[in-house]
């Protein structure tokens, strides 16, 4: 175990997704002088890498990049890295707020690259707190590398940012390691390698994700059989009207915070249709219009099952076969491979914040998106995405991004004051 306690460090983030790329971003734009580390499970910076679609597109503008609603000068925009790269007047004549996902993760890969302080390839698999008598001083964060190599580093604050684990739905949680049943979050690296001609692939789910997967096999030469299989009647396009896309607007996070927990669980609830099993309304018209030009053709290899229900799964020889509930009965159905487009789930006792549970005071992170803890527990533990019932609906998404991590940054900032103006003294 390298033992990294001689750089004893004023603040270590977890993961580093937009959401601590953009803190990094917040904290070098006001010459923080705080010892940062970030500690990324990835070999080397990507978003999503294995939803890197051909065609696919940003959902939100890129003027809701890492910076600009906070600072539009800034070296850090969108803006600026098309500049950079030469690309500036031919993006103007595309005439979109769109860029492909291809090239906004080209973006976030080219600020990534300005930054040395993040360790790539160091998974946190814990943290543990170090005590001075009853006080709680320090953390000691455990990372480890794919080939097993071993790290403690030393904080006094800590930003956690690991994003959504993928949902497994209880049907298929025995099958989660047997190769056949993959989430999309894995689609590039493990779906497109073991596909062969004819085989009989499930897409489950009708969010953008599943939409995605679905017209992507669709277009494969492989020329597979796919069902889609959704629980309600149709795909629902994804609301991105002006009127409900204020929400996304950074200045609501105070408007929801304030609101009653039972008004804001309301408002969650009759807008989930922005973000959540919705798809975009282009995407629904391609695969509307793919199934049409089947038809004419007299084929029948893509199928939409709408209205099912999968009540269970099994490995049954080198098939997984599904037991199916729909509008003319149950049947079961066998598949080579099954694709989950259910999802991401984010729940901070399922986080590696588990440990620290004894000092918390309460579950939910305040407005500044501070954790918590008991008067014994000195360190700061902020979270980026972890609270979208006190924040809204664009917690885990990017509108809030440029914000956000410059309201954690000057908390961190302003601790960090009071602790070194303690040490003086
Ligand atoms: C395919 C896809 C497309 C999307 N498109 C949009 C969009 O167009 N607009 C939008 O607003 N939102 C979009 N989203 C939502 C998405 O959540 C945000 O875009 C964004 O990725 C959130 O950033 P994040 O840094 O919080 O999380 P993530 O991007 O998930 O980054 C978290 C990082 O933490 C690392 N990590 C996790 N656990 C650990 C650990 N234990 N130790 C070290 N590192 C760890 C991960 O490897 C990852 O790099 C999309 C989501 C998906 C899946």
């Amino acid at each position: 175990m390298t033992d990294m306690n001689a750089q004893q460090l004023d603040v270590i983030g977890i993961g580093f997704g937009p959401s601590n790329l953009a803190l990094a971003v917040a904290l070098h734009e006001r010459g923080s002088r705080l010892r940062t580390r970030f500690l990324e499970a990835r070999p080397a910076f990507a978003w999503h890498p294995d939803m890197m679609l051909a065609g696919t597109d940003m959902q939100v503008s890129f003027l809701k990049d890492l910076v600009s609603l906070r600072n539009p000068r800034s070296g850090f925009s969108f803006l600026s890295y098309l500049h950079a790269k030469g690309r500036l007047t031919r993006f103007i004549n595309r005439k979109t707020f769109f860029p492909s996902r291809e090239e906004f993760n080209d973006y976030l890969g080219w600020i990534a690259g300005q930054f040395s302080n993040c360790c790539y390839d160091s998974r946190v698999t814990a943290i543990e707190p170090v005590q001075a008598g009853e006080r709680v001083t320090h953390l000691a964060v455990h990372s480890e590398s794919r080939d097993g190599r071993q790290a403690r580093h030393l904080t006094r604050n800590l930003v956690l940012a690991p994003g959504g684990k993928p949902h497994w739905p209880d049907a298929f949680a025995p099958l989660q390691d047997r190769g056949r049943v993959i989430h999309s979050c894995d689609y590039l690296s493990q779906v497109v390698p073991k596909l062969k001609p004819g085989q009989r692939i499930a897409v489950i789910g009708a969010g953008q994700s599943a939409a995605e997967v679905f017209a992507d096999l669709a277009a494969r030469p492989e020329q597979l059989q796919i069902d889609m299989i959704l629980r309600g009647r149709a795909i629902k396009p994804s609301d991105d009207t002006p009127f409900v896309n204020e929400i996304f607007d950074p200045a609501q996070t105070d408007r929801f915070h304030g609101l009653p927990s039972e008004v804001r669980a309301q408002t969650l609830h009759s807008l989930a249709a922005t973000n959540y099993a919705v798809t975009d309304a282009d995407l629904i018209e391609h695969i509307y219009d793919t199934l049409y030009a089947q038809d004419v053709r007299g084929d029948d290899r893509l199928d939409l099952l709408a209205e099912t229900q999968v009540q269970g799964a099994q490995q049954v020889g080198a098939q997984i076969s599904l037991r199916l509930s729909g509008p003319s009965g149950s049947r079961a159905q066998g598949y080579d491979l099954v694709v989950l487009g259910t999802g991401y789930q984010r729940a901070l006792e399922q986080s590696v914040l588990a440990n620290l549970s004894t000092w918390q005071t309460a579950q939910e992170p305040d407005r500044d998106y501070r954790l918590p803890m008991n008067d014994a527990f000195e360190p700061a533990i902020f979270v980026q995405g972890f609270s979208e019932a006190t924040h809204g609906l664009s917690d885990t998404l990017l509108s809030v991004l440029a914000l956000r991590s410059d309201e954690i940054a000057q908390q961190l900032e302003t601790l960090h004051g009071s602790t070194s103006a303690i040490a003086a003294e």
